[in-house]
């Protein structure tokens, strides 16, 4: 994961920075630091830089980016990063495009910590009073009258910074001057999956497969149900002829009375009886005839 904190100076980056970093298994590159440990290290960046940060102004474009292309190249920096104070000007930014790209490495996201400035100075003079309170040792340019040019520079140099991102679909705001666990609990949320929008295009993927997975299975069991079917088919067997019942039925009448007369007698059991009785009067008939010759 590879990630930009932009916010002015005592917005909170480094504290969200650290979180980042214990949460993703990342490095926090902070050029305010590096830049520090150089000054103290009396190196020739930190004794170019050592005055300028005094003053609160920027170092120069081409020294911070040299230090930072040098830091992303380091083991530790690969499994990601999370920039803390970098980039701070549009070429900056513009470096760190050309540096990634030539990298093959892109950026995950731009999360911007909106903060108010007057209750920002209040801050970092509580901050600075606290930490004298503990006997702690304070930045040089945490005093007031330095943050001050520091806000200035920020907001001449570093504000545009925002609409470059957000010119890429990349920036992400939070409000800054939330509790502290509440500013972590909103970047977590811009950075899960569904926050940064991969989780919607999975959850899409996740469902089309589903759904040709479904498709796939109703159409084979289908295919097998014919085919199975096919085999087991009985030989179509001719139709028989209608029977003379139905073909009755078919003419409503006293035809059809009589046929269910017939078959209900049937049914009992009386037709023997009928057939019986009729040859019966057959036989009467020939008798009257045989006795009226007699
Ligand atoms: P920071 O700790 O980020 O507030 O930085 C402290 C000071 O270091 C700033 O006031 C600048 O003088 C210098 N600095 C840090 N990062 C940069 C940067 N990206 N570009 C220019 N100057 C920087």
């Amino acid at each position: 994961m590879r990630l930009i904190l932009l916010g002015p100076p005592g917005a909170g980056k480094g504290t969200q920075a650290q979180r980042l970093v214990v949460k993703h298994g990342i490095v926090q590159l902070s050029t305010g630091d590096m830049l520090r440990a150089a000054v103290a290290a009396g190196t020739p960046v930190g004794l170019r830089a050592k005055s300028i940060m005094e003053r609160g102004e920027l170092v120069p474009d081409d020294v911070v980016v040299a230090i930072i292309a040098d830091r992303i190249d380091q083991a530790d920096a690969k499994r990601g990063f999370v920039l803390d104070g970098f980039p701070r000007t549009v070429p900056q930014a513009e470096a760190l495009d050309r540096l990634l790209a030539q990298r093959g490495l892109k950026l995950d996201g731009v999360i911007e910590l909106k903060v108010d400035e007057g209750i920002l100075l209040k801050r970092i003079e509580t901050r600075v009073a606290d930490m004298t309170a503990r006997g702690e040792k304070v930045r040089a340019d945490d005093n007031p009258d330095v943050l001050k040019g520091r806000l200035a520079a920020y907001r001449a140099q570093t504000a545009p910074l925002a609409a470059y991102y957000a010119s890429k679909g990349m920036l992400k705001a939070v409000d800054g001057m939330a509790p502290i666990d509440d500013v972590t609990a909103a970047i977590d949320r811009i950075l899960s999956p569904a926050g940064t929008g991969k989780g919607k295009t999975k959850a899409k993927a996740k469902a089309k497969a589903k759904a040709k997975a479904k498709a796939k299975t109703k159409a084979a069991t289908r295919t097998a149900g014919r085919r199975k079917a096919a085999k087991t088919k009985k030989p179509v067997k001719a139709k028989k002829p209608a029977k003379r019942a139905s073909k009755v039925r078919a003419k409503p009448g006293r035809a059809e009375t009589s046929t269910r007369r017939a078959a209900a007698a049937g049914a009992k059991g009386r037709t023997a009886g009928r057939t019986v009785k009729k040859s019966g009067q057959r036989k009467t008939a020939t008798k009257r005839r045989l006795t009226k010759a007699r």
